[in-house]
This record gives C-alpha cells, sequence and structure tokens, in this order.
C-alpha cells in the first residue's frame, strides 16, 4: 500500500447541471483511478456549492407556485445533493476502474458533519443561499420564517446561512471500516450535512460547511498520509491576478501563515483551501497537503506539479 489520500473535489469537477456532470464525471474518475491504480487508497470529497444552490431553489419555486409542493429545509437539500453527486461519482469510477481491470466497489456514504451549536458563525451567517427577492419578500421571510436576508450585489434579496466550522464527522467508523477494507469511498459530500448533536439526535441546520475543511477533518480522522485539493489553478499564487503574480511550487505552514497574513487568497475560494491545507499539514509529522487542478493530479502526486504545503 502506497498511500492514504483525501481528494477533495472543486466545482470543475462536477459542471452545473445533471447533464453536464453526467459527462464531466467521466474525466474526474480518470486522475482518481491513476491514484488508485498506483496502489493508494483514495477517499474522495467534493464541493455542491451550484447544486444545493439549484435544488434548493427549484424546490422554493416549487412550492411558492403550488401549494401543494412541500418546503424542502435546507440540511434535506443537501442530503439530495450528496445522493445524486455521488451516484454520478460512483458509477464513473466504477466504470473507470472496470475499463482497467481493477475489481474494487465504490460507494457513497450520506455523511453528516457535527458543528457546534454556539459556533460564533451563527451569529454571523454569510453564505447566500437560493433565489432573489425583492425588499418586501425579504422582510416578510424574515418574519413569517425567522429566515436571515441580505442584500447581495444590487441583485436583490437573498436568504444568507452560517458556515459553521466542523467538529466531527458522524458516520467515520462506517468509512473507516470501508477505507480498511480497500473499498473506494465517496464522503462528506458539499461538506457534508451539518448537524448538531443533542442527547441522542443529530439534528439538521441550515448551514453550509465549506467543503475544504469537512475535507482536512476527514483526512485527519482516517490518518490520511495526503490532502490533495482539486482546483480549477495547477498552483496556488501570492499576488494572483497581479503583475508580480507568482506561482508557488512549495510552501512552509510559517509561510503559508504569513502569506494568509497578508492577504493573497481570495477568502471564499483559495483562502479556505491553504487554510485547509496549513491544518492538515501541521496537524501531524508527515502529512502533506496538495493543492492543484484535476488534470493534473497524477503529476502533482509525483511531485511534478501543484503547490505541495508541508510542515
Ligand atoms: P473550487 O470550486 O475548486 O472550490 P474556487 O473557485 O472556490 O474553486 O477556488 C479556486 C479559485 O480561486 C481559482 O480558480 C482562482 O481563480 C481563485 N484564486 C483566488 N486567489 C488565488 C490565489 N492566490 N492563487 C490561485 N488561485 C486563486
Ligand atoms: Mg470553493
Amino acid at each position: 500500500m502506497k498511500n492514504k489520500i483525501v481528494v477533495a473535489l472543486g466545482g470543475n469537477a462536477l459542471g452545473n447541471s445533471p447533464k453536464e456532470q453526467l459527462e464531466l464525471v467521466k474525466n474526474t474518475a480518470k486522475p482518481i483511478v491513476d491514484l488508485i491504480e498506483e496502489g493508494n487508497q483514495v477517499i474522495i470529497a467534493h464541493g455542491n456549492g451550484p447544486q444545493v444552490g439549484m435544488i434548493n431553489l427549484s424546490m422554493e419555486t416549487a412550492s411558492r407556485c403550488n401549494s401543494k409542493t412541500p418546503e424542502m429545509p435546507f440540511p434535506e437539500c443537501g442530503a439530495m445533493s450528496q445522493g445524486y453527486i455521488g451516484y454520478h461519482l460512483q458509477n464513473a469510477i466504477r466504470e473507470e476502474l472496470l475499463n482497467r481491470n481493477l475489481e474494487m466497489q465504490v460507494a457513497t456514504v450520506v455523511t453528516q458533519v457535527i458543528v457546534d451549536k454556539n459556533d460564533d458563525a451563527f451569529n454571523n451567517p454569510t453564505k447566500p443561499i437560493g433565489a432573489f427577492y425583492s425588499e418586501e419578500e425579504a422582510k416578510r421571510l424574515e418574519i413569517e420564517k425567522g429566515y436571515v436576508m441580505k442584500e447581495d450585489a444590487g441583485r436583490g434579496y437573498r436568504r444568507v446561512v452560517p458556515s459553521p466550522i466542523p467538529i466531527d464527522v458522524a458516520e467515520k467508523e462506517i468509512v473507516k471500516t470501508l477505507v480498511d477494507n480497500n473499498h473506494i469511498v465517496i464522503t462528506v459530500g458539499g461538506g457534508g450535512i451539518p448537524v448538531i448533536k443533542e442527547n441522542n439526535s443529530l439534528i439538521g441546520v441550515p448551514a453550509v460547511i465549506d467543503k475544504d475543511f469537512a475535507s482536512e477533518k476527514i483526512a485527519e480522522i482516517l490518518d490520511a498520509d495526503y490532502l490533495i485539493i482539486l482546483t480549477a489553478v495547477e498552483k496556488v499564487a501570492i499576488n494572483f491576478g497581479k503583475e508580480n503574480e507568482k506561482w508557488l511550487d512549495t510552501l512552509t505552514v510559517d509561510e503559508a501563515n504569513a502569506y494568509i497574513e497578508e492577504g493573497h487568497f481570495a477568502p471564499g475560494s483559495m483562502l479556505p483551501k491553504v487554510q485547509a491545507a496549513v491544518k492538515f499539514a501541521s496537524s501531524k509529522k508527515g502529512r502533506k497537503a496538495l493543492i492543484t487542478s484535476l488534470e493534473k493530479a497524477a503529476k502533482g502526486i509525483k511531485g511534478e506539479t501543484g503547490t505541495l504545503i508541508m510542515d
């Protein structure tokens, strides 16, 4: 056995519609199966921003137009997104494995991620979700449903939900068992369904856990060697988009922290990736994080490209 690797897939691995996704996952499966073929144990995590947004928006629109269509709570929308994204990914990976005569099983685990009900994020919701509303409608929703509504860049009002930090993964023992038995697991989809623990209950909360942080959490729990964050860029840059832009091959934890302080990474896109990479690389000696593009994943793990973050 070579390495245990958690691969976190970004938006470009899945596309913008179910039809597009079904096509795109064929390509997404290739670098994943490359890693498996080389003898690595691979665990797959993925984002769900556009997908959960689409489900939420469809259900909201349908129930606004037709009183017979029930409202779909946000955690349920997240669960739905894990289901259909997992279904596409697991079939694409299965097919790619069979094409290479690899007999392995792939499963998606509907995964809940535990958050702290006292997380500060609950006092300051930041993630916009769902449809745009007029100021009037927004006021009504705040009163009737207790939503927090915020104006979104001149386009109207949207519901905002908190983005709490992941504390634990409810299904971690199942994921571990599957991984230990050499099965391929898709887990913490969309950062996991956010739940709070109350006695014996896990209660879904309307929130969005950052998939980069949730992937980092499961990588720590599984004692992975690598966290690979696959996104739209081959490397991380400082002075990104400026004339003195510099693409980075390696980053120590201290360097990464200094660049974070200097504001080189955009919040909501590159910042959570670098933060997750730093957290993983500093969690235990020898752990490494790699940020690169989907296409360059196999080269990246060989040390030929990408940005490697290690202590
Ligand atoms: P994902 O869907 O994979 O999470 P995001 O779009 O959220 O992807 O984040 C990746 C994007 O972050 C890149 O495509 C790039 O445009 C942007 N980005 C912001 N700051 C940087 C930086 N310093 N270096 C590289 N990319 C950056
Ligand atoms: Mg992102």
